[in-house]
């Protein structure tokens, strides 16, 4: 069976490792190759290859590193769907929903694409008299980035093209669940011209994220994943002085207001609540019903939950399974433990039958309502097909609900009221926030990230924080001096 390589230096290498792990389709429960876990010695091969690809990179011109940039955004372009059916043959997710992952990724290739405004400097002429002053940002040396399974191409491709179009190499540590597409990834790079080592890619699990945490050579990480990894990274990282983001787990509320049009609110609950099998950090996890609209609403969304196809991500199904079956498995038993605490599930995916992929890691789409406050069905993070429903008399309660949630990556309200969601926007302790709209993933020249346990560190990934966490500011101030200059003045420096 082959056994998916580490890329170091523009090519494919094996590893001195021998441990591997099984890579599954979750549409058919089949393992399908294999892929290898770098050991300490492999993990410093790769950083080695990008600490000593950095000096030439960051002396490339610009307009040289500009253009490798879009060369790549034109190969993928042109050949996304190959990307996007790896995409489904690992995570699973439908084909339209992993071309949409590519998608979103290829815009921050675009935005990594104007590079050289983005580093333009400052300069002052004459400051003080006869001195000017000339800011500069400058790339930071080799990086890590470390990302979850949910989006093997979408959530890389938020930093790698802003961290190389700065001048910056990479070390890219995938999830071992569909690490495959990182390859592929890494061979456009190649074939669009990157030089050897700036863009590396390592296979492995914590034994490589911990030499990337500790290693020297490795000045920045950014990290995706679960939020007590993303603690662990972000404590780790900073304790060996390295600037590290590290974007952690989320439970997003949405919020009905009873003015709400309770057909457009329906169609996103269940897009933002099932799309990619609740496998998205921006899913839709908690809707809060206000006032007297839940039974209706409730019922709407019941109706359209009962007609979603489900089944393999290749066919025409709206949505796939989930990524692995001790994850199913994990995703049924919070549905259990809701049902045991007493909520009412209002449509049961546990029960779903695929009849040509029984072995497929399959869990239906789940409504459950009458949840409360204190089952572990709304305190955890699922990760899954299962929407939960909370009632509540008030915007005030809805928005105490959202505010006392640990997590705060992104939430969603759907009124007609102007003023009520001026309000929201303005009160709300969320990073990202929708008006009517479920999934309010930021375009990619604004930042994305969220607040308390679902980000650690100051900066956001991509857009302009994206550019400031690749770069570092230099601040030179110069005097050419005339002849009529002289004398000593041992005095602090001041403005004259
Ligand atoms: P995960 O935390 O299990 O894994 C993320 C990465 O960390 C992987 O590369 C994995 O190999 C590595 N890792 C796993 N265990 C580790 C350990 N003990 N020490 C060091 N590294 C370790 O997350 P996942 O299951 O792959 O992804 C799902 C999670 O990611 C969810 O919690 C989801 O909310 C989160 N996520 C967050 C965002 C965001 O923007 N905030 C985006 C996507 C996913």
């Amino acid at each position: 069976m082959s056994v998916v390589p580490h890329w170091i230096n523009n090519k494919q290498y094996t590893g001195q490792s021998a441990t591997n792990a099984p890579v599954t389709n979750p549409a058919t429960g089949e393992v399908t190759r294999r892929v290898a876990l770098a050991d300490q010695h492999d993990t410093r091969v790769a950083i080695n290859a990008a600490a000593a690809a950095f000096p030439a990179w960051r002396d490339t011109s610009l307009a040289k590193r500009t253009s490798i940039v879009f060369r790549f955004r034109e190969l993928l372009n042109e050949r996304k769907n190959e990307l996007a059916e790896i995409i489904t043959s690992e995570h699973g997710k439908v084909l339209s929903d992993a071309l949409g992952e590519v998608s979103r990724g290829q815009e921050v290739v675009e935005f990594a694409c104007g590079i050289p405004y983005l580093l333009r400097g400052g300069m002052t002429e004459n400051a003080s008299t006869s001195i000017d002053v000339t800011s500069l940002r400058q790339p930071i040396g080799p990086v890590g980035i470390i990302s979850p399974f949910n989006f093997p191409a979408m959530v890389p491709m938020w930093f790698f093209p802003i961290a190389i179009a700065a001048g910056n190499t990479v070390v890219l540590k995938p999830s071992e669940k569909d690490p495959s597409a990182s390859l592929w990834i890494a061979e456009l790079w190649s074939e669009a011209g990157l030089p050897d080592g700036v863009f590396n890619v390592l296979q492995g699990d914590k034994i490589a994220v911990d030499e990337l945490l500790v290693n020297p050579e490795i000045k920045a990480i950014s990290f995706v994943g679960s939020t007590p990894i993303a603690q662990y990274v972000y404590a780790t990282g900073t304790a060996h002085g390295k600037r590290v983001q590290a974007l952690g787990g989320a439970k997003n509320h949405a919020i009905v207001l009873p003015d709400a049009d309770l057909d457009l609110a329906a169609d996103a609950m269940v897009n933002a609540g099932f799309g990619s099998a609740g496998e998205r950090c921006m899913a839709i996890s908690v809707l809060v019903a206000v006032g007297n609209i839940a039974d209706e609403l409730v019922a709407k969304i019941a109706a359209r939950t009962r007609i979603l196809k489900i089944g393999d991500g290749n066919k025409a199904s709206d949505m796939g399974p989930l990524v692995s079956k001790s994850h199913r498995d994990k995703v049924a038993s919070y549905v259990d433990a809701g049902e045991k605490d007493g909520a009412t599930i209002v449509v049961d995916g546990r029960t779903i039958t695929i009849d040509d992929a029984a072995d497929g890691f399959w869990l239906g789409p789940t409504l459950i309502d009458h949840v409360g406050t204190e089952m572990s069905i709304y305190t955890d993070e699922i990760f899954g097909p299962v929407l939960s429903v909370i009632r509540v008399d008030s915007y005030d309660e809805a928005l105490e609900l959202v505010n006392s949630s640990e997590f705060g990556n992104g939430t969603a309200i759907f009124t007609n009221d102007g003023g009520a969601a001026r309000r929201f926007q303005n009160e709300v302790q969320v990073g990202m926030v929708g008006i009517n709209v479920p999934v309010p993933v930021p375009m990619a020249y604004y930042s994305f990230g969220g607040w308390k346990n679902s980000l650690f560190g100051d900066s956001h990934a991509h857009g302009l924080e994206g550019v400031h966490f690749f770069t570092r500011g230099k601040v030179i101030t110069t005097r050419w001096l005339d002849p009529s200059h002289a004398g000593i003045e041992l005095g602090f420096p001041q403005n004259t």
